[in-house]
């Protein structure tokens, strides 16, 4: 096989999904966050993989990716837009039945002017001061706002991965502060918020990331792995230089294997000189400088000659990987670009 393998187990989504599930408060839903095209394994194949094992609500950043999933779907779930309503979005929304989360008193007017009699929620800033309404615009409209019936009043966890953190608190009071009395469902919690208990969970939950497998939900199913193919092996001497800079050096004889996969396909340049790719369990450090569709890998201590290694396997999960870039679990997932050959496992990839 002359292409990387990104395989992705949609039942481990599903089983994630149903973790989380049951770690929410009784009578509190939980939803799936499918933005960025499902962070990054397609938001079609991940949607109705979540739908089977009992999803009806999910999230999405745009109208765009929205259609794209009600298309997947299919009438009846509710699909919620965060990004909210956007100018010359409104023939999207109605059509393809998606739920603007009302970011701001423009997007509201915006949203009333359009599709007075269209579903909509609103999203509330508590402290992160990224989206939804500030304390102040929400005590301007907010009779207007409930008058209009909305279907759900959210905001977002800023520190959420932290749980000592004095902001998880101070966010949960606001939120109280802004939606007590209102009668409206309400939703604060992302998967860092499942993990602060159930005083954070309200009518709905958001998970996003520990249904892919990531931290801070740590009992997750591993749900992707990642193969590369070797493309040749050659053994340096001491002294010789790998890759752009000759920022690698070779302390003594080394065997190097060269994959075909690069930045272009989503391996971070910061991994240059810091990952580790793997041989079954055995671990072979990266070396040199990653290219745009190579990376060269220290081989010496394997007896064979392997014709992949793994960058993604049970050894290695995405958080791991992304402690040797300096980033987080998310940007890894995200950045698994579109050139890999896909493959789905489990029931949702017919
Ligand atoms: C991305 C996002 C989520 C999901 O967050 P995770 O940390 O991936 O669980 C939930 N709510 C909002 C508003 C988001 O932007």
């Amino acid at each position: 096989m002359g292409q990387a393998t990104l395989t992705i187990d949609l039942d481990a989504i599903g089983a994630n999904w149903r973790a989380l599930d049951r770690m929410s408060a009784q009578g509190t839903q939980t939803a799936g966050v499918v933005k960025a095209d499902g962070y990054g394994l397609s938001a079609p194949k991940v949607a109705r993989a979540l739908a089977e094992a009992g999803a009806r609500r999910f999230f999405v950043a745009l109208a765009q990716e929205g259609a794209a999933v009600r298309l997947a779907l299919g009438p009846g779930p509710q699909i919620n837009v965060l990004s909210g309503h956007m100018d010359g979005d409104a023939s999207l929304i109605r059509d393809l039945d998606l739920t603007p989360m009302i970011n701001s008193i423009d997007q509201l007017t915006r949203h009333l002017d359009a599709l007075p009699d269209h579903a909509f929620g609103v999203q509330l800033d508590t402290g992160m001061s990224r989206l939804g309404m500030s304390l102040a615009e929400w005590d301007a409209v907010r009779e207007i706002v409930l008058a209009a019936s909305p279907e759900l009043l959210m905001s977002h966890l800023a520190c959420a991965d932290e749980p000592n953190h004095t902001m998880n608190a101070a966010q949960l009071a606001l939120f109280h502060h802004m939606t007590d009395g209102t009668q409206v469902p309400r939703s604060l919690a992302a998967t860092g918020g499942i993990m602060l208990g159930q005083d954070y969970h309200f009518d709905l939950t958001r998970p996003g990331i520990g249904l892919y497998g990531g931290t801070p939900f740590d009992r997750a199913t591993r749900v992707v792995s990642l193969s590369l193919p070797v493309i040749q092996t050659r053994v340096i001497d001491a002294g010789d230089v790998v890759g752009y800079g000759g920022s690698y050096q070779a302390a003594g004889p080394t065997k190097v294997a060269t994959l075909l996969a690069g930045y272009a396909d989503g391996l971070l340049r910061a991994m240059s000189n810091q990952a580790v790719l793997w041989h079954k369990d055995h671990p072979c450090p990266l070396i040199g400088r990653v290219s745009m569709d190579l990376i060269t890998v220290d081989i010496s201590s394997l007896e064979d000659e392997p014709t992949t290694l793994d960058l993604l396997n049970p050894w290695q999960n995405i958080d791991d990987l992304a402690a040797m870039a300096n980033t987080i679990g998310y940007e890894i997932l995200t950045s698994l670009g579109s050139r890999y050959r896909k493959l789905y496992l489990g029931a949702g990839s017919r």
